[in-house]
């Protein structure tokens, strides 16, 4: 075979890379000093937008901050970038729903959700008790089908941790969420207290599940966990972890540690994108592409596998409960780094 002259080879390599620079709008638009840009245009651009209203069904969600405002993207390097208050705690509420789910899928496996609850959109509110008389049934059980990231479907879920105690589930329950935020978290009380006071209608679901057989005993033990769950303090850097690890195949890019099964991760991102902004999660994956989760606290969590987690507080709520802050700066930043997974090789 005859040799290739270096200088070709040389300049065949060099073309080679360039094509692979300019054809991958990822690695161009993921530069460090981009994904700062883009984070801090999107807090600029919203810091004052005055749309929505806190959750007041539960008393002390009331009393948060409306002004409270932070951004933190996570990128594979374990880098975290950061804009507005990312230091200060609001309720994790629903976002929890996600990791429960996936404490579940990870220790009895993938279908083990998929039977029992089901993992199908509603087309419901996240509370509503309708959607449980619904008519879709999980296939072989007869029970209606939902999905874990619903109030009957997440109680449902929180029942599923196995232990031989409240503390036993609850370690399991917390340990993943810390993990997953790369820190201890904490229960903020005051939030626990107010949501137990006045959740009567999550006992009256929990009460339905043990009837639908969702719930296989002491449904009061499931919803006091899910209420405690719900109640956990996080800030914007920690949803933006949590959002990270689930970005990386399970594994949280800022502590090195391996969470959740890899295997296990698309099933639960695939329940976010279907479900993870209750009846608006479709329009959301319209116009981001990126499974996400949303909570009542104001925080919000979006996955672009593979590139980066991102997360929003910002407490005041649309009418469909998701944040509204949340969702305008996550779409812009995702969309300013070529987040959409739909999107892939697509020119920006
Ligand atoms: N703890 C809240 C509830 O059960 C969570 C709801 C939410 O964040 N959407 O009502």
């Amino acid at each position: 075979m005859r040799a290739i002259p270096r200088s070709i080879r040389v300049s065949a390599l060099l073309a080679g890379a360039a094509v692979l620079i300019l054809s991958s709008p990822s690695l161009r638009a993921q530069a460090p000093a981009d994904i700062q840009k883009a984070v801090d245009a999107a807090f600029a651009k919203y810091q004052n937008l005055q749309e929505g209203k806190n959750a007041d069904y539960i008393p002390a969600l009331a009393k948060v901050d409306p002004k409270l405002f932070g951004i933190a993207v996570v990128t594979a390097d374990g880098k975290v970038y950061t804009a507005g208050n990312v230091a200060t705690e609001v309720s994790i509420q629903s976002i929890s729903k996600v990791f429960t789910a996936a404490q579940v899928i990870q220790e009895q496996g993938l279908e083990s959700i998929a039977k029992r609850i089901g993992v199908d959109a509603t087309g419901a509110r996240f509370n509503s008790i309708i959607a449980i008389e619904g008519v879709k049934t999980v296939v072989g059980t007869g029970a209606p089908e939902m999905n874990p990231l619903v109030n009957p479907g997440a109680i449902s879920a929180t029942g599923m941790v196995t232990g031989a105690n409240a503390d036993a589930v609850w370690a399991k329950i917390i340990g993943i969420h810390n993990d997953s935020a790369g820190r201890t978290l904490k229960v903020l009380q005051d939030v626990y207290k107010s949501e137990s006071d006045s959740n009567q209608r999550n006992q009256a679901i929990g009460a339905l599940m043990l009837a639908y057989g969702y719930i296989k005993s002491n449904w009061p033990q499931a919803v006091d966990l899910y209420t405690r769950q719900c109640s956990i303090g996080v800030n914007a850097k920690d949803l933006g972890t949590m959002a990270a690890t689930l970005a990386f195949g399970g594994k949280n890019p800022v502590t090195g540690k391996q969470v959740i099964d890899p295997a296990k991760v698309p099933g639960v991102l695939a329940i976010m994108a279907t479900a993870g902004l209750y009846d608006d999660s479709g329009k959301w994956l319209y116009h981001t592409g990126l499974p996400a989760k949303s909570g009542v606290g104001g925080g919000l969590i979006a996955v672009s596998p593979g590139k980066f987690g991102i997360a929003v507080i910002s407490p005041p709520l649309d009418d469909a409960g998701n944040s509204v802050r949340g969702q305008k700066a996550i779409t812009d930043i995702s969309n300013a780094l070529g987040g959409n997974p739909y999107a892939a090789g697509a020119k920006k």
